[in-house]
């Protein structure tokens, strides 16, 4: 007699790569390191992945949401992945009548609808929901097999000549084509030329720095806030392939562009939410945009507080420092961190969120507070500490407070 064969089934988590956008977001996020990178593609361990489904709604383009149901013996490898250009179609499995229950290895998969189910919370340290009442926002309108274009209408560096950072704020129109978008969303640009393997060079991420309504309103562009990247992350010169075409660009230039990206770092609609947000360097491009949108929503009665922590070398190298410091003190209370202004001490965004922690802890302490951090990784966890800080000395519990702003789409990072 023969015994019952037992067939293992896996539910193959996988990642689309002409969607992906390599932002390393799910890398950072996966709790057990089952995503890694080449220069090419970013791909998931087939032994490793559990489809905790951790890395999904941080994914800014969704391209992380892709499963496939193979035999378990013939999943694709992360070599195989490496090589793809286009995710492969779902075969058709032919099981034995006589195999046994599937065992893949996801539990909670979303079947590539884009939604998250059972996503335990404690495992990523912001929110994987937008605030409630943010707008419905669109994603992945241009893709790199489709990509659209726009116009250069403006270049121009925000930084004192003679800094060491050369920061541009560049706007783009894309003249009657559709391109909506919404503050803390982000889009890509698609540089000329090819990679060292001959490849086109995949998108470059940018977060928007302009409201919905346009960088100049009622207009369809948009506005990028793009430091030029002259060395790599150990500090040897290194010249990044679209930064420098960017800050390079010049009025009626034509860029490619996908997107756009991001549908949780969102900012609440409803006109009496307060913003805490807190920035360093570029990371000010979606506060920027947040901040502009409240200023001309004001106008219309919006009431809700805004309070800005941004941090940067020194006062030359803010990016917007001008106009940031000429808003009205009652509409955004800005609090400046420079960190090497000659013969003063360094000092950080986290340093100045301590000396006003008796404002912090009262926007803590009010539900209608949403809080953005953007800008380098290494400051979120200065960030979170001091925000578990001020709470604790001001009585609130800041593991329970911390969960309840993640469940509730009200502390949103987005660090690189
Ligand atoms: P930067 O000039 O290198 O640094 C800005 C400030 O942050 C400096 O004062 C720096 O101090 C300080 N800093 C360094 N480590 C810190 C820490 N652990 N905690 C708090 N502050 C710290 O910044 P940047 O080159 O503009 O980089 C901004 C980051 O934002 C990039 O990683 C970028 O990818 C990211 N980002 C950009 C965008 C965009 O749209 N362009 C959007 C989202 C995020 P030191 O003097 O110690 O260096």
């Amino acid at each position: 007699m023969n015994a019952p064969v037992s067939i293992e089934v896996l539910k193959q988590h996988l990642i689309d790569p002409e969607i992906c956008i390599r932002c390393n977001t799910c890398e950072e996020t996966c709790p057990i390191d089952a995503i890694q990178h080449d220069d090419t593609n970013y791909v998931v361990m087939p032994d490793v992945c559990n489809g905790c489904m951790a890395c999904v709604p941080p994914c800014p383009t969704g391209a992380i949401d892709n499963w496939r149901t193979v035999l378990k013996a013939d999943a694709w490898s992360v070599d195989e992945q490496y090589t793809w250009d286009v995710l492969p179609e779902q075969g058709t499995m032919a099981l034995p009548a006589t195999a046994g229950p599937a065992t893949g290895a996801m539990t909670g998969g979303s079947d590539g609808d884009g939604e998250a189910q059972g996503i335990e919370v404690d495992t990523v340290r912001g929110a994987v929901v937008p605030p409630w009442s943010a707008a419905r926002p669109y994603v992945n309108l241009y893709t790199h097999r489709n990509p659209t274009k726009a116009t250069v209408v403006g270049n121009y560096r925000l930084t004192d000549e003679g800094t060491e950072s050369d920061i541009h704020h560049i706007v783009l129109d894309f003249g009657s084509l559709p391109f909506p978008v919404l503050e803390g969303q982000s889009i890509g640009i698609l540089p000329p030329g090819s990679a060292a393997d001959g490849r086109a060079h995949h998108a470059r991420q940018y977060s928007i720095a302009s409201p919905r309504d346009g960088e100049r309103p009622g207009y369809n562009n948009v506005s990028l806030t793009v430091k030029r990247v002259t060395q790599d992350y150990r500090g040897n010169a290194a010249s990044g392939v679209c930064s420098n075409y960017l800050c390079d660009l010049k009025k009626g230039d034509v860029v490619n562009v996908i997107g756009p990206f991001g549908s949780t770092f969102l900012m609440p609609n409803h006109p009496d939410s307060h913003l805490l947000m807190i920035c360093t360097g570029t990371g000010s491009a979606p506060m920027r945009a947040m901040t502009e949108y409240r200023r001309r929503r004001r106008l219309k009665g919006a009431t809700g507080k805004l309070m800005l922590f941004f941090g940067a070398r020194t006062k030359a190298e803010l990016p917007y420092f001008g106009p940031l410091t000429n808003l009205p003190k009652d509409f955004i209370d800005t609090n400046l961190a420079f960190s090497r202004t000659p013969g003063e001490r360094k000092r950080y965004v986290q340093d100045a969120m301590r000396e006003r922690a008796v404002d912090v802890a009262q926007l803590l302490r009010d539900d209608g507070t949403y809080i953005y951090v953007c800008g380098l990784k290494g400051m979120e966890d200065g960030v979170l500490q001091s925000l578990k800080d001020i709470a604790d000395q001001h009585g609130l519990e800041w593991n329970a407070l911390w969960q309840r702003l993640k469940r509730e789409g009200r502390l949103h990072l987005e660090t690189y």
